[in-house]
């Protein structure tokens, strides 16, 4: 993708390098400082106390440099965001609303949301209640060397588009709709609506590659498919469990996240992206 130079989004919050846990750290200190002050005045042994005092303060008060490779990453991730604010304010104006910006926070390693703590092993994500997509940039080696997908900038572009696609279901309401129908519904008949929901912000992502064609590169939208099928939930499961399970799915097979991106990239229509056929969304 063509990116260098334009506009990076201002809603970025990049809190990779400091340390999330610096409170904790100071508290952890002070009860420390205590048990040692205890053991001291009664005669116990403090220098295992001592020891994990110095562990402490060592990982989670320090805040390091960002490499060079992962400045490039946030810059990057900054202007797909400020693309995908272009792409949907426009869209919505067409169709009469307003859009509201999400916002986008990197991590490393573990973060708080309103949505409860994640760690790096969650993935990508979006959290409805702050309106903020979480991503651990880290994700991407994982994606490449754990699921076999290309490596490439867009791959990162496609899960950026995607989980802006669960804002915009958030903002258009259809993620409350089908949280409110999930209520009460067998597992297996839950999971295929949450599987419509994710083609759906599949859809979305394609949807924003069409509208942002002129600075797309050649080979691009094969990284974003391949991501996409590296990630369908046929495939994750092969690889972890060496089975398939259906009801169990949760995002769609390989082939129908490809298939819906595509239908995205192809048409360019906010409203050919019904994902839901039988609840007549
Ligand atoms: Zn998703």
């Amino acid at each position: 993708m063509k990116w260098r130079g334009r506009r990076k989004s201002s809603n970025v919050e990049d809190r990779r390098g400091s340390s999330t846990g610096g409170k904790i750290a100071i508290g952890g200190g002070l009860i420390g400082l205590i048990i040692v002050l205890f053991q001291l005045f009664s005669g116990g042994d403090a220098t295992e106390v001592l020891e994990q005092l110095q562990d402490q303060s060592g990982t989670t008060t320090e805040a390091r440099e960002l490499t060079a490779e992962e400045k490039e990453l946030g810059d990057f991730s900054a202007t797909v965001l400020a693309d995908t604010e272009d792409v949907w304010h426009e869209i919505f104006q067409q169709n009469g609303s307003t859009y509201r910006e999400p916002g986008m926070v990197l991590f490393s390693d573990a973060v708080r949301t309103a949505c409860g703590g994640a760690s790096a092993a969650s993935g990508p994500f979006y959290c409805p209640a702050d309106e903020k997509i979480y991503m651990d940039l880290s994700f991407f080696e994982a994606l490449h060397t754990r699921f076999g997908a290309e490596k490439g900038d867009f791959a990162i572009a496609y899960v950026i588009a995607h989980e802006v696609g669960h804002h915009v279901q958030g903002l258009l309401g259809t993620m409350q709709q089908v949280r409110q129908l999930q209520q009460g519904m067998s597992t297996a008949e839950a999971n295929q609506l949450s599987v419509a929901l994710e083609l759906q912000a599949d859809f979305y992502a394609g949807l924003w590659a069409h509208h942002n064609r002129e600075y797309l590169e050649e080979g691009d939208i094969g990284e974003a498919m391949s991501a996409a099928s590296a990630v369908g939930d046929d495939a994750i499961q092969r690889r972890t469990s060496g089975r398939v399970v259906p009801d169990a799915f949760t995002h769609g097979t390989s082939q129908q996240r490809m298939e819906w991106f595509m239908k995205g990239y192809k048409t360019g229509e906010l409203q050919s992206g019904n994902t839901f056929p039988s609840l007549g969304f």
